[in-house]
């Protein structure tokens, strides 16, 4: 595999930054998860927007324009001769002393791993996810921006350790409110008496390039869509329910806290969502 730093491409074993760089030291930066679909970057320029968006949050200067960074991301998947994969882009604050204070980080580290994922297998799609609950709440936005995707994703990580301590492969975070925010690593969907719901990014929800992408399909389908809060109660007794995101696409649930969603299969209106999704994924974004 050759992985892409700063302009350089290296074998993975000589893919290598300083142990120095605030990015590890302190989880200072910011990432994107892309896909590529039979050689179409999938949304990358949306990808890019919200890494932009992300790191202006945390006043960190790209020295690369979006139209570098786009190509850089295309030159590695055809280094990496790929077809379809997963992408890894990730912005490191760059090497600096060991204070908090990221004065004297000048030098912004660009990598982008290109490469394979499978995060559920393809029964699940047509079987569903069962999910639960778990304790540990989304970081609170008085807290911390939660639109940026930064480095820091521990309290994620928890959230999906609690949830494969109880056997199960994803959890849904409440906001502090106790409201549903989303999931460990994907927005979350219901459907009732043919109205479908996810809650606003107002309420947790990171602005996730799958859930705009979503919003579009729903608008072709004439499917009703409204962002509003959500309560356990809502998604208990939902007709349907589904996740979305870049690795799970769209993930259809059939069981939350061990109440069974509609009949317990997967829904009629997310079988319809996934089929367009999976038409339009190789045909909009950046090409080989
Ligand atoms: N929420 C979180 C916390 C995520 O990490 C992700 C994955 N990036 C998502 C939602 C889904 O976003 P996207 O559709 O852009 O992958």
């Amino acid at each position: 595999m050759k992985i892409y730093i700063n302009g350089k491409f290296y074998n993975e074993e000589d893919a290598k930054i300083s142990v120095f760089d605030h990015g590890l030291l302190y989880g200072d930066g910011v990432f994107e998860g892309i896909r590529l679909y039979e050689k179409c970057v999938f949304k990358l320029d949306e990808h890019l927007e919200r890494l932009e968006y992300s790191a202006k949050s945390i006043l960190l200067t790209l020295p690369w324009s979006r139209e570098e960074m786009a190509q850089a991301v295309l030159e590695t998947c055809r280094q990496n001769a790929l077809i379809n994969g997963y992408i890894r882009l990730v912005v490191t604050r760059g090497k600096g002393s060991l204070g908090l204070s990221p004065k004297g980080c000048n030098d912004p580290q660009l990598i982008i791993i290109a490469g394979q994922i499978s995060l559920y297998s393809p029964g699940l799609y047509e079987s569903g996810l069962k999910i639960i609950t778990v304790p540990t709440r989304r970081v609170a936005p008085g807290a911390f921006a939660t639109q940026v995707k930064s480095l820091n994703y521990l309290n994620n990580i928890i959230a999906k350790m609690e949830a494969a301590q109880h056997g199960y492969l994803e959890a849904i975070m409440l906001n502090e409110q106790g409201y549903v925010a989303e999931c460990t690593a994907d927005n979350i969907f219901t459907v009732s008496k043919g109205i479908m719901y996810t809650p606003d990014s107002s309420d947790g929800a990171l602005k996730g390039v799958t859930r705009e992408v979503l919003k579009k399909i729903v608008q072709e389908l004439n499917i009703p869509l409204k962002t509003t809060k959500l309560t356990r109660y809502d998604v208990w007794n939902a007709d349907e329910c589904f996740l979305t995101g870049t690795a799970a696409e769209i993930m259809p649930v059939v069981e939350v806290d061990a109440r069974k969603i509609g009949t317990g299969v997967p829904g009629e209106m997310t079988q319809r969502c996934l089929k367009v999704f999976r038409q339009k994924a190789s045909k909009e974004g950046r090409f080989l």
